[in-house]
């Protein structure tokens, strides 16, 4: 009888270790708590050459509508007056632009929409799954590809809650079609970035989210400002009062804050850049750590962010739930019969990568986080945010960063 496993999670990281086990020969459900397809959401990703190389293994090839190199990196001032530059040439990519070809290489039959997870038990030999709508279902192992707010990682780890940095992120995309002749021309095929004290705002493109779209690519943001915990509060409070925890869903964020956003774009960026926040339908997204203690616990196992969730500076989300899912792949084929050994494994390698990573990206992201937690000590070097510091340490290629490419 053919191996079973349960996937919860049907993103990126569920897609990964639904494919790569697929090809072992396993017997897969993947399991979603959204109802509808989820192409429509994300925006832009950095991709590293390791995340190319696992699509391939895959026999997904990165070409242009999946992926394509930027210019330089530039970061200017409020004025547009070029303070520093790096070659670059990283690979940006759309996050639907990578599911989509993942979700399309797995049957649809073993995918199912609107399931969420509520908890599990194990029994001698198996582990059993219970969702949201009493159903239960049964396998040799079940895989929590459930995100920042993993169930299953809850139920391994009661207690455990995503630490909050003091920073959100706002982004958005526009069609490149959609800015000014003046801005396309000045931006290029540049990788854009302005530092306001205590802040970060970049800017890249990014293929078009609408396959149909004719114009080929968006131009994408994401803009880290510090929030304190009170303020964020209130900036996931909806126009009738409601408050929404820490996750405020993008059509309920009040116009008041859209309109400020837009304001502080045009006061605080360059004035291409800030023509980019202008033109674009802003969202927010606040920002975490997620540490798990442990990878996997009898026959379950967590990967991409239900086991980490590092500061996006490190650009590393999607590649890491991918090598996740490509590690745990190869465990479990390097000890045929050994599910033990091979989550042993497993759970060493990827738990020291995503030990490193946390600490990499809260690192790159103290300077922010340092602007709404005044009260804590800081040390200069913490603080540091100048330009040359910047744009050589966030999202570096993973070669480039020998505590984390010694883990590959
Ligand atoms: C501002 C920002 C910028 C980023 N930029 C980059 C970047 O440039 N490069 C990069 O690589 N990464 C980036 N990331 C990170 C990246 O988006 C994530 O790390 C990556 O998507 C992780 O994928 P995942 O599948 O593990 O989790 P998720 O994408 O969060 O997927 C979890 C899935 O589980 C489902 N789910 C949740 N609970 C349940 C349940 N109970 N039952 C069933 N299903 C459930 C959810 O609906 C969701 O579909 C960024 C993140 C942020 C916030």
């Amino acid at each position: 009888m053919k191996p079973r496993a349960l996937i919860i999670g049907g993103s990126l990281g569920g897609l990964f270790a639904a494919n790569f086990l697929h090809d072992l020969g396993w017997e897969l459900d993947v399991f979603e708590r959204v109802p509808d397809d989820l192409a429509s959401r994300g925006a832009g990703i950095g991709t590293h050459q390791e995340l190319v190389d696992v699509l391939a293994q895959l026999g997904i090839a990165m070409d242009e509508r999946l992926g394509f190199k930027v210019g330089d990196r530039i970061c200017v001032d409020r004025a547009g007056k070029e303070l520093y530059r790096i070659p670059w040439g990283h690979t940006m990519s759309a996050w639907a632009n990578v599911y989509r070809p993942l979700k399309d290489r797995f049957p649809a039959r073993r995918y199912h929409f609107g399931k969420g997870f509520t908890s599990l038990r194990t029994e001698t030999d198996a582990v059993v799954a219970l969702f949201d709508n009493g159903s239960e279902a049964r396998a040799d192992l079940l895989i929590g590809a459930d995100g920042l707010r993993s169930a299953v990682r809850a139920q391994l780890f009661p207690g455990l809650e995503p630490a909050y940095a003091g920073y959100v992120a706002w982004r958005g995309t526009v069609a490149e079609s959609a800015i000014s002749s003046a801005a396309r021309e000045w931006l290029g095929i540049d990788y854009w970035l302005v530092l306001p004290a205590g802040e970060m705002m970049l800017c890249y493109q990014i293929p078009a989210k609408d396959p149909a779209s004719t114009a080929g690519r968006d131009w994408n943001y994401v803009w880290y400002r510090p929030v304190t915990p009170g303020a964020l509060r209130e900036l996931c409070t909806d126009a009738v009062g409601r408050h929404h925890g820490s996750a405020m869903p993008p059509p309920l964020i009040r116009p008041d804050r859209i309109a400020r956003i837009k304001q502080d774009a045009s006061a605080m960026l360059a004035p291409h850049m800030a023509e980019i926040v202008e033109r674009s339908r802003p969202f927010f997204q606040a920002i975490f750590d997620v540490e798990s203690p442990s990878l996997a616990l009898g026959r379950v196992c967590l990967l991409g962010d239900a086991a980490f969730v590092a500061r996006p500076h490190v650009g590393m989300g999607v590649t890491k739930a991918a090598l996740d899912a490509r590690c745990l792949a190869k465990s479990i084929a390097g000890s045929p019969g050994d599910l033990d050994a091979a989550l042993a494994r497993y759970a060493r390698l990827r738990g020291d990568f995503g030990r490193r990573c946390v600490a990499r990206a809260r690192r790159l992201g103290a300077y922010i986080e340092a602007r709404s937690r005044p009260e804590q000590a800081w040390s200069v070097e913490q603080l540091d945010q100048r330009p040359e510091r910047v744009l050589h340490e966030v999202a570096a290629a993973l070669s480039d960063i020998p505590e984390l490419a010694m883990q590959i």
